[in-house]
């Protein structure tokens, strides 16, 4: 199940930390009476009674008119790409709470919050007033009625049925973490044993004795090792990835294998950007940085840019493609909110396990729920 997102917006000084802090009853932002305490959007997971798993997003004031405010502002407004509920937070100064619930966010009358809420209307988001000394109790009973129904995510869909067997093949090289499986691939063993498969785990280099074992209904590999893994397999056995498995959870699976028809089109000169939901310190073998854009420029000599945690462009149309990650640690909302910006852009967007299986020729063969 996902995680709810809530994030939280106002003027600086209206009590947005203190709200937060009061919801997790701990300390997670500092607070105090100094407009601006609040720099870079801060996060916390947390549960809620009645909402369960929650991440609020603490945000700095948005009337912050230091040096740094309209950088501020503008990582602030991006939490909007990943928000399920948006909390406009007031001071007490600001009376206009109650009729604001009734009218809508287009009837809030708070100037330093004019941007945000046309932003909010534009994404539709649902949105909760919340005015300072108010109670936290009947704030919550506001974000239960708004709350969207978090859909279960089945990696596997319909490319499995009880009593499957599955072969998952894990490289465990240089790039794999030391002592432990990525996201993906733990989701997916723990889906496959809910769901009544037999999982057999293997590496690329004990594929072929892994297969004189087992003849799978479906294998499920990392992209990088896509060709070798076909060309060890008979034509006929549903191949797919883990990232292709979350780009169809996750994303919009779709308008990935659409996107990667881009890849057949670029040029000398062209920009691709590489975007990847997470910072992490990158490898020698690094999927996003060296082996995709190895493939890319063996087609064409393109530049690739990369972006990675929240910092996802503004400026999209400089692109002909964007390459997106399996975002394994980000939520549905935030890799939706991505392609929708893409495809409004009219900037072809696919991802890593998609782009891989072009790359490397068999994007025809491989399976997708
Ligand atoms: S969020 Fe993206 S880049 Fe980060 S580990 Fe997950 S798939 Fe890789």
């Amino acid at each position: 199940m996902e995680r709810l997102h809530i994030a939280f917006f106002g003027p600086a000084n209206s009590g947005k930390s203190t709200l937060v802090n009061a919801l997790c009853g701990q300390e997670v932002s500092l607070v105090s009476p100094h407009p601006g305490t609040t720099t870079d959007p801060v996060r916390k997971a947390v549960e809620l009674p009645g909402l369960g798993a929650c991440v609020l997003i603490d945000t700095a004031g948005l009337d912050d008119v230091s040096l740094l405010g309209p950088e501020r502002r503008r990582r602030s407004l991006s939490v909007l790409d990943e928000a399920d509920i948006v909390v406009l937070v007031l001071p007490l100064s600001q009376k206009t709470g109650q009729q604001q619930q009734k009218g809508g966010v287009n009837a809030v009358n708070v100037p330093e919050l004019g941007t945000v809420t046309a932003l909010i209307e534009e994404a539709a988001l649902p949105t909760v007033l919340y005015t300072r000394g108010e109670s936290v109790e009947s704030l919550l009973e506001r974000l239960k009625a708004v709350a969207p129904k978090k859909e279960e995510l089945f990696l596997t869909g319909n490319l499995v049925r009880k009593g499957d067997c599955v072969l998952l093949v894990m490289p465990q090289d240089s790039e794999a973490p030391k002592g432990r499986l990525i996201l993906p691939q733990v989701q997916v063993l723990r889906e496959l044993l809910d769901r009544g498969c037999n999982a057999l785990c293997c590496t690329p280099e004990s594929l072929s004795s892994a297969l004189e074992r087992m003849n799978p209904d479906l294998v499920i590999t990392d992209s990088q090792v896509f060709a070798l893994v076909n060309r060890a397999l008979p034509a006929s056995t549903p191949l797919t990835s883990f990232s292709i498995l979350l780009a169809a959870a996750k994303g919009d699976i779709r308008s990935y294998v659409a996107g990667a028809q881009a890849i057949d089109k670029l040029r000398p000169g062209d920009r691709v950007l590489i975007a990847e939901a997470c910072t992490h310190v990158p490898d020698t073998e690094d999927i996003g940085r060296v082996k995709i854009p190895a493939l890319l420029r063996k087609r064409a000599d393109v530049k690739v840019d990369i972006a990675a945690g929240n910092d996802f462009p503004e400026d999209l149309s400089v692109y002909s493609l964007i390459i997106h990650c399996g975002g394994c640690v980000a939520s549905r909302t935030l890799v939706q909110s991505r392609i929708k910006k893409a495809l409004r852009a009219g900037v072809p967007i696919t991802n890593y396990g998609i782009a891989l299986a072009k790359l490397q020729g068999i994007l025809d063969r491989i399976v997708i729920p």
